[in-house]
């Protein structure tokens, strides 16, 4: 198989794994394309991500064969721009980037002007005819190269360009002149010298550009680059692609210029270009925040007040060019793209095209509009948003009405509230987080290394960067809230102090941040509910229409029910009664209840909690208005519903007038060595049977009352937990169907009602067949039946399952995302046994997977009926439903 793949010139771009991103990666693939379809990019090729993987395995060493393919190939670019790489005279120069298949920050992203040594400068500077440009690619080069690939410290770097601008009495970059450019090489040069152990910069081209991609292929296995991928499920063994290509410069000039733009607003979606440009700059001046970019069109930089002129303004005929080239992209991509650009003396050049990072809002409006548009059809639409990305728009925002104590604000570069304690940098962002503590990472700018924080963070505050910088991609990738480019803010790391406006703070002082205006502001800041409507309304239409399974959720209170009406439930797939148990009006009643010494006392205290349950059932019944309600009696262990500190035991026993000491005593003869596995679910029901009749008298009674009143008859489903065995279900099952049957004869009137169980043990799933016949439906419970299954506690499994995961033992949390292969056997046999007994035998999921994406598309896959997720969770399972269906 080919190993590297040469793209622009008369380069032939028609072998497919060309365009391949896992071969290619994503920068090489999109070169490519854009190459193929007739868009300005510089010469160049790429090596394969399989290569690097090669060189991983084989202890860093390039083979022969790739040796002979990359001088081929660097001939190609030495053709397409009649130059010779090492020419003294007139030298080509090249960049080497990094791309994986999926954009990684983290790993060694660029080297620029590869091929400048002290010879090759002199030539650059002669055809240049500028011997300032000329100087300052050297100076760029030796600096980033002996960042990125030697790996030195590039503040050394940084602080002889000060001294030297101090030395002169310069304010500015731009003030340094060739001469000075040239003794700072020098300086530089010693650096490298002395931090190299009296190793020189390497001098020769070609090692140069070995040691690039050595370089490139290496950082693949860069701790934070690892983390990253961690963080964001990608694994480990795809590999990272090369590319080299020829340079094209931004920096010859007032005629030059570099820029990074989306074909539309990466943050609101909008229909308008967004970029950020500066003149005369080499790639990374824009994303490194060191100089201030300007705006692309005239329009946004008027709306931001700003004096210096847009791309649009400044270079029209460049513009117009790059105008044009957005729509190709567009259309040839019908997606949003986020590019790099060079304009060389006039000429523009692509460097990169791929498909641009969104907010959800965004990708929302994108979607919607596309389909206006023609571009894609609904069912595009609704693949490509993610619905966990749903999540940001659900939750709340800031009250635009509370009072805002302003302290200044940045750019508006991801949006969402945010309110937490300062922290100033990522390893104290993750501690406090870690203490269960709201952060908010303030930092200059946010680099790779500060992920870890980024991602404890609730938001992200930086005092340099644009709209494209490290911090504001990376917030919006991981839907952080992020104010980036606060100039007022100014942080003092050895006191632990900063200063935001005329304010003075400290590390611990909570800030709010809205990543939708920019604005910071002492304190937190109240926030209110979002509004589902507009393109969040169209989309979940669209997806209501595609999808097949029916989406439900798990829901206790009235309000939690009314929550998820909003977001589209359709009914109730787990109503988990014993929280009913828990309120304050009601505990005491429960205590009693398991205090008494016999059946007579339990009944007793039962009677009391009768008619709360009642009317908690009515309440919910009537908010559902019709739709089915699953409600499950009681499930945990009885003793988790009495006190554990000893004056919660004195107060309990002066309101029961019981001993203390009796009262610990039966307390003590609750406890059990594995509760979970004990008594609880249905052996409460076995063992305790007045509780569960209770518990269906009260469902009953709210069911024939709330019907009485009009409206869409209830039609409850009574749902009995942990079943292992037929018999199990068959007692319980005679007992709701008698207290049923007495109600109505109390009554005089009738409801429907199924009962049914859940499958939360793998006996259960094994015996489905039998223990359909007791059952009109089966709800999974995932998170028992993965705890049973796997053996695994899933109160315990937070002290070793990330170790677990990060071993790739498994590959995600297995409470998070189902184990299809494990545990999704279970469910799978379950459903096709319980179907051969009963063929109309509803079935549903209950446990936290049912609001789990890819748990969703398994659940689609095996034919559940609906699933069930919280409420938060509901228009996220609506939408994955439809994606699962497509
Ligand atoms: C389950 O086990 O998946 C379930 C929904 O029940 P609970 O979480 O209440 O144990
Ligand atoms: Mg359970």
């Amino acid at each position: 198989t080919q190993t590297v793949y040469t793209f622009g010139g008369d380069a032939p771009h028609n072998d497919p794994r060309q365009r391949d991103k896992t071969v290619t990666g994503g920068k090489g693939a999109n070169l490519a394309e854009m190459a193929s379809i007739g868009l300005p990019v510089p010469p160049g090729f790429t090596i394969t991500t399989e290569e690097s993987v090669r060189y991983l395995e084989h202890g860093a060493a390039f083979s022969d064969e790739l040796r002979a393919h990359v001088a081929d190939a660097l001939a190609h670019i030495e053709r397409a721009v009649g130059k010779s790489f090492g020419d003294a005279a007139d030298p080509m120069l090249v960049s080497v980037r990094s791309g994986a298949a999926v954009s990684m920050p983290g790993m060694m992203d660029t080297v620029l002007n590869l091929g400048l040594n002290d010879e090759t400068v002199e030539g650059l500077a002669r055809v240049s005819g500028d011997d300032r440009f000329a100087w300052d690619s050297y100076r760029r080069f030796v600096q980033m190269y002996s960042d990125v690939v030697l790996g030195l410290d590039h503040g050394l770097f940084e602080e002889a360009v000060e001294i030297a601008k101090e030395d002169n009495g310069y304010f500015t970059d731009t003030e340094i002149t060739a001469e000075n450019w040239r003794a700072i090489v020098d300086e530089f040069k010693q650096i490298v010298k002395a931090e190299r152990g009296g190793e020189p910069f390497p001098q020769d081209v070609h090692e140069q550009l070995w040691g690039a991609i050595g370089a490139v292929f290496a950082s693949w296995d860069t701790e934070r680059a690892k983390i990253y991928r961690r963080l964001n499920s990608i694994p480990h063994d795809m590999g990272t692609a090369v590319n080299v290509q020829a340079m094209v410069f931004g920096n010859m000039g007032d005629t030059s210029a570099t820029g990074v733009a989306f074909t539309r607003d990466p943050s609101t979606g909008e229909r308008s270009y967004y970029g950020e440009w500066l003149v005369n700059a080499q790639g990374e001046d824009v994303v490194a925040g060191i100089r201030t970019p300007q705006y692309l069109t005239k329009a946004r930089r008027e709306a931001a007040g700003a004096e210096k002129p847009s791309m649009e303004e400044a270079m029209p005929a460049a513009y117009e060019e790059l105008a044009r080239v957005f729509d190709l992209l567009e259309k040839h991509y019908k997606d949003m793209q986020d590019i790099e650009f060079t304009v060389q003396e006039g000429k523009l050049w692509m460097l990169q095209t791929r498909t641009g990072k969104r907010t959800a809002k965004a990708a929302l409006k994108m979607a919607v509009d596309m389909v206006d548009e023609g571009l894609i059809d609904e069912k595009t639409a609704i693949l490509r948003v993610d619905p966990m990305a749903l999540d940001q728009l659900l939750h709340p925002t800031l009250d635009p009405d509370a009072p805002r104590d302003e302290l200044a604000s940045g750019l508006p570069a991801s949006p969402g509230a945010a309110s937490g304690k300062i922290v100033l940098d990522a390893d104290t962002a993750e501690l406090w987080a870690n203490r269960e503590e709201d952060v908010v990472l303030v930092r200059v700018e946010t680099s790779p290394e500060d992920i870890h924080g980024m991602h404890a963070a609730r938001g992200i505050l930086t005092a340099r960067g644009g709209m494209t910088s490290h911090a504001a991609v990376v917030a919006r990738g991981m839907g952080r809230p992020c104010v980036s480019g606060a100039s007022a803010v100014s942080i003092n790391l050895k006191e632990r102090t900063l200063r935001i406006g005329k304010r003075e703070l400290k590390e611990g002082d909570v800030i709010t941040l809205d990543g939708a205006t920019g604005q910071i502001m002492a304190g937190r800041v109240p926030t209110i509910e979002p509004e589902l409507a507009g393109d969040f309304g169209v989309l979940m239409e669209w997806a209501d229409k595609h999808r097949r399974m029916g989406v439900r959720t798990n829901a206790e209170t009235p309000e939690d029910c009314k929550t998820a009406r909003g977001f589209g439930a359709e009914g109730i797939g787990l109503c988990r009664t014993e929280h009913m148990f828990f309120d304050a009006g009601r505990i005491l009643a429960v205590r009693q209840m398991i205090l008494a010494d016999d059946e007579a006392g339990r009944r007793k205290a039962l009677e009391k909690l009768l008619p709360e349950q009642r009317s908690d059932f009515a309440e919910i019944f009537r908010t559902m208005h019709g739709l089915p309600c699953t409600i499950r009696l009681l499930d945990p262990p009885l003793h988790e519903f009495m006190p554990s500190r000893d004056e919660e035991f004195e107060e309990l026993s002066a309101s029961l007038d019981v001993d203390v000491e009796h009262l610990k005593r039966r307390a003590g003869e609750l406890h059990e060595f594995n509760p979970m596995l004990g008594h609880r679910g249905c052996r409460l029901g076995i063992t305790f049977p007045e509780i569960y009749e209770m518990q269906a008298r009260a469902i009953f009674e709210a069911a024939c009352e709330v019907t009485a009143e009009g409206g869409d008859p209830v039609v409850p489903e009574v749902m009995i937990p942990l079943v292992a065995t037929r018999k199990e279900l068959q007692i319980l099952r005679k007992l709701v169907n008698d207290t049923a049957a007495q109600v109505f004869a109390e009554k005089g009137a009738e409801v429907e009602y199924l009962v049914g169980t859940m499958i939360e043990l793998p006996r259960a799933a094994l015996m489905a067949g039998e223990i359909a016949e007791e059952a009109l439906f089966f709800s999974f419970g995932t998170n028992d039946l993965t705890q049973t299954a796997l053996g695994v506690s899933r109160d315990d499994a937070g002290r070793f399952l990330s170790p677990y995961v990060d071993k790739g033992i498994y590959a995600r949390d297995p409470f998070v995302t189902l184990d299809v292969d494990g545990v999704g056997q279970l469910v799978e046999i379950a459903a096709e046994r319980g179907r051969a007994t009963r063929a109309d035998l509803k079935l549903g999921i209950c446990g936290e997977h049912g609001g789990d994406p890819e748990s969703i598309a398994f659940c689609e896959k095996v034919g559940l009926d609906y699933v069930s997720a919280s409420p938060y969770r509901v228009p996220i399972a609506r939408l994955a439903a439809a994606q699962a269906a497509l």
